[in-house]
């Protein structure tokens, strides 16, 4: 193993990981002018999960150059569709009609290339990218530079001293391995999917939506890519995991032949490749930042996919990691009150989002979900939110809490008439 000289490569920031999140942040730097370098342990292209994207991904994505790039390579989805078997219900939700909507679609990707369009980018813009190297250790010295130990494939290590520190390392989550994470107890899943063929797109208009098949003890994805190749996974909780013995790949089929609306769908599908799993439990970092480091996307922390939220969280974070690095590098007293509002904006926007995923499986919550009436544009305020918009002001707050509202009082009338 070589090590190259004790005095590591300097620079001003460094980015662990180029997935979304990294490669935002890494773009943006160095489009300002930041000595950045991103380090990521694979290779572009890599497969990854987590392929559709939301309408509110689009202006980002304009803002950082890949807009029509993104456009060229993905399927348009104008909407998103929730079908459930225990309610009989199929119900589509068109973006056209989020409250205040710039954008009236967004795209579904491979998120190899997707993946590797934004790291790409970063290198375009400045940053020095540097992939097939793993990031083993960060040691923060107070008042000085953090030092960064990384390992390549050739098993040589190299040091490089920043100035400050993104973790973009997704769910591995390097630095809050050691500073701490809280898992959510209430949200502990695992998800099986894989690329099939055979399987029949909606017709019309809604050959691009993504479909939500809400079905006993969890729910399935269908997400239409390119060349004809549908995306379909399932994400069970416990109880649909805990009896299974034997090959995942036969829960799989097992559920897909359990609901009606999913097996009919899947009744030609060919798999393209064995399936692969993933656990998806959801969880936050105890804390987004510290002396001369800040967490961005799922290396902060992870929400349930079924909203199609990861990828837009991720970036978004990824802005706000990317305003605290330029703070903390102007000057660090500067940098902890800018990392403080991030972290609290980035939770609030989670929080949001979190009151719908959670309770998308409760009787009440998926009654009212899947009759949605726009009486105070409820219905619309519901769609706004599936469009990504997290930050949205009182137009869409204001219906959304009617309607938790409903969702509450429903909820109390049925306790009540169930206690007499
Ligand atoms: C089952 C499932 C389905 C999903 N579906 C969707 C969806 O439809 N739409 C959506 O928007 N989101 C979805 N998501 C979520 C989405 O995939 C993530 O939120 C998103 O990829 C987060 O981006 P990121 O850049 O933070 O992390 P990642 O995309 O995971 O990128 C992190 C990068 O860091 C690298 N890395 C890790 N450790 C190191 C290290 N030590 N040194 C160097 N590099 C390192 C990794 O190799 C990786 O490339 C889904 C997630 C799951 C689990």
């Amino acid at each position: 193993m070589t090590v190259h000289g004790t005095d590591g490569r300097a620079c001003d920031v460094l980015v662990i990981g180029g997935g979304p999140a990294g490669s935002t942040a890494a773009t943006l730097l160095a489009r300002d002018g930041y000595d950045v370098v991103l380090l990521e342990k694979d290779e572009h292209p890599r497969f990854h999960i987590g392929e559709s994207l939301l309408p509110c991904n689009l202006p980002l994505l304009r803002d950082l150059g890949v807009l029509e790039q993104v456009e060229a390579m993905g399927v348009y989805k104008p909407g998103a569709e929730f079908v459930s078997d225990i309610d009989d219900r199929c119900v589509p939700f068109p973006f056209r009609y989020a409250i205040g909507a710039k954008t009236d679609h967004a795209y579904q990707v491979v998120r190899a290339d997707f993946d590797a369009l934004l790291f790409r980018n970063a290198g375009r813009h400045g940053a020095t990218t540097r992939e097939n190297i793993r990031v083993l250790s960060v040691q923060f010295q107070s008042g000085q530079r953090a030092r960064v130990r990384t390992r390549d494939n050739a098993g040589t290590e190299q040091v490089y001293e920043p100035r400050f520190v993104l973790d973009a390392s997704g769910r591995d989550g390097l630095l809050s391995a050691q500073t701490g994470r809280q898992a959510n107890k209430k949200n502990s899943t695992a998800a099986i999917f894989g690329h099939f063929r055979n399987v029949p797109r909606r017709a019309g208009d809604m050959g691009g939506y993504i479909s939500i098949h809400l079905v006993k003890d969890g729910w399935f994805w269908m997400i239409p890519l390119p060349d004809g190749v549908m995306s379909v996974g399932f994400v069970g909780d416990k109880v649909a995991y805990r009896d299974h013995k034997g090959p995942v790949t036969e829960l799989f089929w097992k559920k897909v032949a359990q609901s009606p609306s999913v097996a009919e769908r899947m009744n030609a599908a060919q798999a393209l490749s064995p399936l692969s799993t993933t656990s998806n439990y959801s969880y936050c970092a105890q804390k987004a930042w510290g002396e001369g480091y800040y967490l961005i996307g799922d290396a902060y922390a992870f929400l349930d996919p079924v909203f199609s939220s990861g990828v837009l969280l991720a970036m978004r974070s990824a802005y706000r990691g990317a305003g605290v690095a330029r703070a903390w590098l102007r000057d660090p007293v500067e940098g902890r009150r800018v990392a403080a509002r991030a972290e609290r904006r980035t939770q609030r926007e989670m929080r949001r989002i979190a009151w719908l995923i959670y309770r998308i499986n409760t009787p009440v919550l998926r009654m009212l979900f899947l009759n949605p009436r726009n009486i105070l544009r409820m219905r619309d305020a519901i769609i706004s939110l599936l469009a990504g918009d997290f930050a949205a002001g009182w137009r869409v707050m204001a219906p959304f809490s009617a309607f938790k509202a409903i969702v509450g009082v429903t909820w109390f009338r049925k306790k009540l008439r169930r206690s007499f």
